[in-house]
């Protein structure tokens, strides 16, 4: 137990977002949110972070899923096993609980939320990769006002990112997808859950009424910095009918885009390796779902 050389910070629990963003105006980056803590707390035992105040927004119903016409929102303090307790996410936005399912044991999953698993800005988080699949797009509220920005432009590198000192992430939103789209996502990690991933993906095919590829998202976590989407392989699938040969060469596409690095979970040629190997993977399954739902079976 090491907890005696971790100092304790105050603790408090705003009544209102306004309370919460002014104690942010005023601490910066000294005042730190806590949410499900899963994160935050290894890292102040461990001194990477030593905040003087820890703001608990549990009283602010930032845990809330809303459906309407055109998206999804998602509270910030959403929980991963919200997120598997939700139908019309299981039935709209599949890989996201697919992400979940792998991720940690129940206790973990019952603290963590989607909104620390995005501040974390860790490569290795598995459900970024899901959510900028479904074109995510988050809000960062400060006592100026709130920006609404796609969350691939949020990452900067590990653990950095474009969120000022004083924002908050309240909210995630996930634009309805077109009619026939479907989304798988696969984690590689060395042991089944508990483990941190070595690389993640999740590939995305939406296809218009002449069965041609009208979106295509191949986004990969784990193997570079920040999340990163294999865009060339992305643009090649357009406009064309998919067929195994198709997808078996945008894998390798995808291979040829990622620069991953080597570290103590995996060596740099096994990383490439399994990207096109997985990306392959996760591409045949998603096609095979498309054919699964479509009208005409
Ligand atoms: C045993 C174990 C297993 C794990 N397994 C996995 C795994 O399989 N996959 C994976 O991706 N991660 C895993 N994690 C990491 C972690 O659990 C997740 O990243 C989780 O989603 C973090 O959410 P949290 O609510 O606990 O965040 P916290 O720890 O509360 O916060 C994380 C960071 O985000 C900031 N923050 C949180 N919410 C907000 C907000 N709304 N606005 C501004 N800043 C905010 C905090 O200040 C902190 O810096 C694991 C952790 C442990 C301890």
């Amino acid at each position: 137990m090491h907890q005696a050389s971790m100092s304790i910070p105050e603790y408090t629990a705003p009544a209102t977002l306004d309370d919460a963003l002014g104690i942010k105006k005023e601490r910066g980056a000294e005042a730190r949110v806590i949410a499900g803590g899963t994160d935050l707390i290894l890292r102040m035992r461990d001194k990477v972070f030593s905040p003087s105040v820890l703001i608990d927004l549990r009283r602010l119903s930032l845990d809330g899923i809303a459906l309407s016409d055109n998206e999804l929102r998602l509270g910030a303090f959403v929980s991963l096993s919200q997120v598997l307790e939700s139908a019309d996410i299981e039935r709209l936005f599949p890989a996201l609980p697919a992400g979940c399912r792998e991720f940690a044991g129940p206790p973990i999953r019952n603290r963590g939320t989607l909104g620390g698993n995005i501040v974390n800005a860790s490569p290795a988080a598995d459900l970024v990769p899901p959510l900028i699949a479904y074109d995510a797009s988050i809000v960062l509220s400060s006592s100026d006002g709130e920006r609404v920005l796609q969350l691939m432009a949020f990452f900067v590198g590990p653990g950095q990112s474009v969120m000022e000192p004083d924002e908050i992430l309240t909210e995630i939103r996930l634009p309805l997808m077109p009619a026939s789209s479907a989304a798988t996502f696969i984690k590689l990690g060395q042991r089944r859950s508990m483990a941190i991933s070595q690389v993640n993906l999740t590939t995305r095919l939406s296809v218009d009424e002449s069965s041609m590829v009208s979106e295509a998202r191949i986004v990969l976590g784990s193997v570079a910095p920040v999340p990163m989407r294999a865009v060339a392989a992305e643009e090649f699938l357009l406009g064309k009918e998919l067929s195994e040969k198709l997808l078996n060469r945008a894998a390798k596409k995808a291979r040829d885009e990622v620069t991953p690095i080597s570290d103590v979970r995996a060596s740099l040629s096994y990383r490439l390796e399994m990207v096109e190997v997985l990306v392959r993977r996760a591409l045949l399954a998603t096609w095979d779902e498309l054919r699964g739902s479509a009208p005409d079976g």
